[in-house]
């Protein structure tokens, strides 16, 4: 049932021949100034790029590209051996209840794993060159380039040189993985960005799962004290073919932006969470979630993301477990499973350490430990009402009790107006598709 359907390399090894001759450089063949000249990679690039410049000539890619090059390039490497250990034998179940979590055993991950080397009590800290980061993994653990724009349409590049003077973002693999085709995106990898949302690298993500179009295909990210392990900015993402628990939770509907961003708060979920979601355009949901992001950053507050459905939602988990942990509020039974709930684990895919817990996996089980993580009712409405105040909309079916869209003090009519017009340049939809109802963003996710 979880298996996902085996892909053949669609893309051949000929761009290793071509790459750096491994006795150059630091020889571990790294993304380093000692080995980055002469490398080369796979360019997927879902806007239009002029690379004839470098010699380039793209190929057209076929439907549901980006998935057969993720998952033939993931296989290379796991007939390759580059994994520390074979996640296909990971035992794997659905814990029988109403949620459907799903339990995995991995014994070998957390032995195996890169160690994290930073602070847990903060989320903001600077990139340290001297300390692990994707500069340093080998190139035979990068599958592609990736870059994204408005325009839509999809140009492959076989064999692209890495631009060093233009920092590319690429896709590897996660060496640790926790599923089938578990990949890493890595944004503008040689800027050596530290683990912290900005509005261009969220969009990129969210690029990705559209571009990926599988609804099985989900993208997350942890902050620093949500457990990101490396602070080197990146996304998650790997192929499970069900529904996550989070994702079938019910919500509440709490607000509509002016750019038509719906943002809800999900119902009986151990983790309390907001789902945004619509937007007249990708970038209008992306940018929402963002502002949310980097006020979450700025006060210190950890979270993790989950972009699903193929881009169309986004979940944002606020989480205090390391911080409870700290202060020894976390109780023993939980902290014994050494289970740290990240991004996965908050969104049901319950990665576990022993196999007694794997045996005796229950649905109460993965509700204790989650609900560890989640912020107090108390705190999430606090923090619910900082992030309506900077992203500039209010609580209002709190407020008001209705779900009427109150003008937002900045954003008049025209304004809202002017976006419908420039919705209407890129869609081409009559204007009269275009409600100014109070709810725009209905029929308007457009780019899905
Ligand atoms: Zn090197």
């Amino acid at each position: 049932m979880l298996k996902i359907k085996r892909v053949p390399t669609v893309v051949s090894n000929y761009q290793k021949d071509e790459s750096a001759d491994e006795s150059v450089g630091c020889g571990r063949n790294c993304l380093g100034a000692c080995c980055i000249n002469g490398a080369r990679l796979p360019l997927y690039a879902c806007k239009k790029l002029d690379k004839s410049a470098a010699g380039e000539k793209p190929v057209e890619p076929p439907l549901a590209f980006l998935e057969s090059l993720v998952l033939g390039e993931w296989e290379d490497r796991f007939q390759r051996g580059l994994f520390r250990y074979d996640v296909t034998a990971c035992e794997t179940k659905v814990i029988p209840g109403k949620y459907g979590f799903v339990a995995q055993l991995n014994e070998g991950r957390h032995l195996k794993k890169r160690p994290t080397e930073f602070r847990v009590d903060k989320v903001l800290q600077s990139f340290d060159a001297n300390k692990f980061n994707f500069t340093k993994v080998g190139q035979e653990e990068l599958l592609f380039q990736f870059e994204a724009g408005e325009d839509g349409e999809v140009q492959f590049f076989p064999c692209m040189p890495l631009d060093a003077e233009n920092s590319p973002s690429v896709v590897a693999i996660n060496v640790s993985p926790i599923e089938y085709g578990h990949v890493l995106l890595i944004p503008r990898v040689l800027d050596c960005l530290p683990q912290r949302i900005d509005h261009k690298s969220l969009l990129l993500a969210l690029h990705m799962a559209v571009e990926a179009a599988n609804p099985y295909f989900r993208l997350g990210y942890n902050s620093l004290g949500a457990f990101a392990t490396i602070n080197h900015l990146h996304f998650q993402a790997y192929y499970l073919a069900m529904p996550f628990p989070l994702e079938k939770a019910p919500s509440r509907k709490m607000t509509t932006t002016v750019k038509g961003v719906k943002i809800s708060e999900l119902m009986n979920y151990p983790v309390r969470s907001l789902l945004f979601q619509g937007g007249y355009s990708m970038q209008n949901l992306s940018d929402t979630v963002s502002d949310a992001c980097v006020f979450l950053q700025n006060n210190n507050i950890p979270f993790n993301i989950l972009i699903s459905d193929c881009g169309r939602q986004i979940f944002l988990m606020p989480q205090c477990y390391a911080e409870k942990q700290a202060l020894g509020e976390v109780s023993p039974e939980v902290l014994e499973t050494q289970v740290n709930p990240a991004v996965w684990e908050i969104s049901g895919h319950m990665v576990l350490k022993r196999k007694e817990d794997y045996e005796g996996a229950s649905e109460e089980n993965a509700w204790r430990l989650l609900a560890e993580a989640s912020l107090s009712e108390e705190r999430f409405k606090e923090v619910n009402a900082l992030i309506f105040e900077v992203i500039g909309c209010s609580n209002q079916e709190e407020l008001e009790g209705t779900i009427v869209q109150k003008q937002n003090p900045s954003g008049s009519v025209t304004r809202r107006a002017t976006e419908a017009m420039e919705v209407r340049s890129r869609t081409g939809l009559p204007l009269s598709a275009l409600s100014f109802s109070e709810q725009p963003w209905l029929g308007l996710a457009w780019w899905c």
